[in-house]
């Protein structure tokens, strides 16, 4: 089966065409079982086309053709050098397709169209790139014992490696784990979110252009209880790669340790602190929470979605954070008009976990100084919302809403900030903002968190790694850090 797209909208005409199967093994195939999904667009809750839903046994199968291509063709009997060409022709050939792979996020993701092309796309383009360069880089160190002995370390692959990749970034996500792991000389398993399957099956094309030999990528979209699990129960699989929820994570951790103690990289859920501190440049510390708690809808996981303000500037930053919130609450609309600013949710399911958030915000006695509600009767549109008066113990404060809901909350002093801030199960990210640099340093040293922002949020380069503490879940993608995480060492003792 294929869907032929006709893309004829004010930021983007043009066709796609993209096959609706199973990719393994470098072919087309249909589920054993025969299940579909429904795809849908979050811009009007249609129908966009029906997707093969891969079950155990077609995980099987794509399991043992990587684990084939791993022994026969990839690994080391491809050359550095080689993977390196393979995946710069990746990125040359989405660039060659930006258009294309854009207008389909947009239509399967909600996403703005341009804010997918200049961000997301062009994100996996540069991913791909930057591994490219590492792939005939990876070197082991040789250490010395004595003069009569060579001892060496080699940093090898896994061997099959399942990726399991959530719908905010779909591309973007899967370019994190697919360049790495390419890079290093494993073959895949990817599993796209059955939400948003469709930039990873188009990818799937690219691969066969690009001269990836069959085998080596795998994609089986499906249901995470049915593909997702049996990906991360399978005993041929040799580590996993997650990102998604931490209810989901932990199920990939306890699948991995009940089966065959895979290697586990897991990217969670997040709840991140924002800090403004008296002296910020108010203009910028605006601009930035904007963009920290509502681009791409609220729907990011290291999103800055508790702001703490002090008391000094507190009144300053909410007129003009309020003023922001309620210009992007004006331009909502659909992610192919160039004019809004603000789409959809990606699901039904996730515009009422959101709503849902929202009313207990309400009932637990915080103020809603703008939005609050749905946008429209048509598509998962949900108002840019800030939450002031709110309590560290209010659910809207401690539970990660994965939506455009910001909770503000005043403090005095640093100390109590600190306090504040570290009070939560994530450590995904945090930001600060200060014009005076020792207590930026002070402070992002002291926040428990993977990733540290100063003066910024939610900025990105693949050369910098992204990593995870607490609940938001342990190990570290990007940069050279990705590089050891697809990598195991083996220590060779050799007597002369
Ligand atoms: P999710 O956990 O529901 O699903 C993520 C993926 O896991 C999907 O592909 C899903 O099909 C699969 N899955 C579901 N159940 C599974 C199971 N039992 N075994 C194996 N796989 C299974 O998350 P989501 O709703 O797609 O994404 C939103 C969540 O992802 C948020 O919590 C967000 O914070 C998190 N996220 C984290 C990062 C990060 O880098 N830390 C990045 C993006 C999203």
């Amino acid at each position: 089966q294929v869907l032929n797209y006709e893309f004829n909208t004010a930021a983007y005409t043009g066709k796609s065409t993209v096959n609706t199967g199973l990719f393994i093994d470098g072919k087309w195939v249909d589920p054993i079982e025969g299940g579909l999904i429904e795809v849908l667009n979050p811009a009007n809750g249609k129908l966009i086309t029906k997707v093969g839903a891969a079950t155990a046994k077609d995980v099987d199968l794509a399991v043992q053709a990587a684990k084939k291509a791993y022994r026969t063709v990839w690994g080391t009997r491809t050359p550095g050098q080689q993977r390196g060409r393979i995946l710069s022709k990746l990125a040359d050939l989405i660039e060659q397709n930006i258009e294309e792979f854009a207008a389909l996020e947009a239509l399967n993701a909600g996403k703005k169209f341009e804010v997918a092309k200049n961000g997301d796309i062009t994100g996996a383009i540069a991913t791909y790139r930057y591994y490219a360069g590492w792939a005939d880089k990876i070197q082991g160190k040789v250490i010395e014992t004595s003069d009569l002995a060579l001892n060496y370390t080699r940093h090898e692959p896994f061997g099959v490696c399942g990726q399991i990749v959530p719908w905010n970034f779909p591309f973007w996500i899967m370019s994190w784990k697919v360049a790495p792991a390419l890079a290093t000389g494993n073959t895949v398993v990817l599993k796209p979110s059955e939400v948003t399957p469709l930039t990873a099956l188009r990818f799937a094309d690219l691969l066969v252009e690009a001269g990836v030999p069959a085998g080596v990528v795998n994609i089986v979209p499906g249901y995470g209880s049915e593909a997702g699990q049996a990906i991360t129960e399978h005993n041929d699989v040799s580590k996993v790669s997650f990102t998604g929820s931490t209810l989901t994570g932990r199920k990939v951790m306890e699948a991995a340790a009940r089966s065959n103690l895979k290697a586990v990289t897991l990217e969670l859920g997040g709840k991140s602190p924002n800090i403004i501190f008296d002296d910020a440049d108010l203009e910028q510390a605006v601009k930035w929470a904007a963009f920290g708690i509502f681009s791409n809808m609220g729907q990011v996981c290291a999103a800055g979605s508790r702001i703490f303000v002090q008391e000094g500037i507190y009144d300053a930053f909410m007129k003009a954070f309020t003023a922001a919130a309620r210009g992007l609450g004006d331009s909502i609309g659909d992610p192919f008009n160039p004019k809004s600013n603000h789409g959809p949710q990606v699901s039904q399911t996730q515009l009422d976990r959101v709503m849902g958030y929202i009313e207990a915000g309400k009932t637990e006695g915080a103020t809603v100084a703008v939005g609050g509600d749905k946008h429209g009767n048509e598509g998962y549109y949900v108002q840019p919302t800030i939450f002031t008066d709110c309590k560290p113990s209010m659910k809207i404060v401690q539970e990660e809403i994965f939506g455009p809901v910001a909770v503000v909350i005043k403090f005095k002093t640093e100390e109590e900030v600190i306090e504040l801030a570290n009070d939560t199960v994530y450590g995904l990210a945090c930001a600060v903002f200060t014009e005076n640099g020792g207590r930026a340093t002070r402070v992002t040293n002291a926040l428990e968190a993977g990733i540290a922002y100063i003066n910024c949020i939610n900025t990105w380069a693949p050369s910098l790694p992204f990593s995870a503490f607490k609940q938001s879940g342990g190990g570290t993608e990007l940069g050279e850090y990705a590089i050891s995480t697809y990598t195991r060492v083996k220590g060779v003792h050799v007597n002369l």
